[in-house]
């Protein structure tokens, strides 16, 4: 059930997620569109949430931006925000020296592989300041075997430094780790089937990434409505290893998987490898939470595989 709309203030707009945003020609969203999309989710019930880019919108916006119930999405370059999630580049986050933000804000950190191999210990300690930490790695589709070991020892050492942090009442949420802890049923991001998104052309798309990658691919608007071809495509039910998987905390990232397999409901090797690291590193959290009384009676069972298709024959 549809229950987001994502709607793109501008094609400069933040990325908070795998794809990277390279537009740097401000496009603002038309304001009759803007309000063409929030009174689509008014009719639909939906809860809007605001990407924005790096620069103040005019008033006029903001008035309309404020006629609904929304979340804001910002990056941090926008120094002092009231966003609801705040995302940092990795330079930007480790060199912070205190803006204000909201109570109860989240972060998201956006890095690549060779950021994160050199700066996990930096990231780290940004856990101990930050309220919520969402670590998203760009460039996952590109890890070989060694980055997926690496991978692995860097997962390790996050869940150490979640134990170390961890003073007993509250724990350090790192959405890698603690979110499978928390998780009984998959919480992937859902575009195209919980969320859909409104891009400055006024034109639906499955998620940012769609749109920016092509213009062409819309999925209706919202005078006409949502138009999504082969829309059960992006359901749960019809993508066959992820409907039985329990890597439930994992992006199963649409997107991502027509980038790598071509197929939006087939997932890649390193989608699947990664979650799963992150699956089983989560498993000894758990562990270790529980030995302090945390969690009991919750289970993440023991698996023998790291790749759902490795054992594709299970999952049919
Ligand atoms: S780990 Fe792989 S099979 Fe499991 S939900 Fe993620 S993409 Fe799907």
């Amino acid at each position: 059930m549809l229950q987001y709309l994502i709607i793109l203030l501008d094609d400069t707009s933040v990325s908070f997620c795998h794809y990277e945003n390279k537009k740097t020609e401000r496009r603002l969203i038309p304001l009759n569109d803007l309000k063409e999309g929030i009174l689509f989710a008014m009719k639909q019930n939906l809860m809007v949430q605001f990407v924005y880019p790096a620069y103040e919108l005019p008033e006029s916006y903001q008035t309309v931006i404020e006629s609904i119930d929304n979340h804001k999405i910002q990056p941090a370059s926008f120094g002092n925000t009231d966003a609801d999630v705040v995302v940092y580049t990795c330079r930007e986050a480790i060199s912070e020296t205190g803006f204000i933000h909201k109570d109860g804000a989240a972060f998201v950190l956006r890095v690549n592989k060779e950021e994160l191999f050199a700066g996990y210990t930096e990231i780290l300690l940004l856990l101990k300041r930050l309220n919520r930490l969402t670590l998203v790695v760009t460039d996952i589709e590109t890890f070989r075997k060694e980055d997926v070991e690496r991978y692995g020892e860097i997962v390790s050492t996050f869940k150490k430094g979640i134990m170390e942090q961890f003073d007993g009442e509250s724990i350090p949420q790192l959405n890698l780790l603690t979110d499978r802890v928390r998780l009984d049923k998959m919480n992937n991001c859902n575009a195209g089937v919980g969320n859909i998104t409104l891009a400055p052309n006024g034109k639906f798309y499955i998620c940012p990434a769609f749109y920016l990658e092509d213009e062409a691919e819309a999925a209706g608007n919202p005078v006409d409505g949502l138009d999504i071809p082969n829309k059960q495509l992006y359901k749960l039910n019809y993508a066959p290893l992820c409907r039985n998987c329990d890597a439930f905390h994992c992006k199963r990232c649409v997107w991502l998987n027509r980038k790598t397999t071509l197929e939006v409901n087939t997932p890649s090797h390193e989608q699947c490898v990664t979650a799963h690291l992150e699956r089983n590193m989560s498993r000894m959290l758990l562990k270790e939470l529980q030995a302090k009384g945390l969690f009991p009676g919750k289970e993440i069972k023991a698996i023998d595989y790291t790749d759902p298709f490795e054992v594709k024959e299970r999952f049919q």
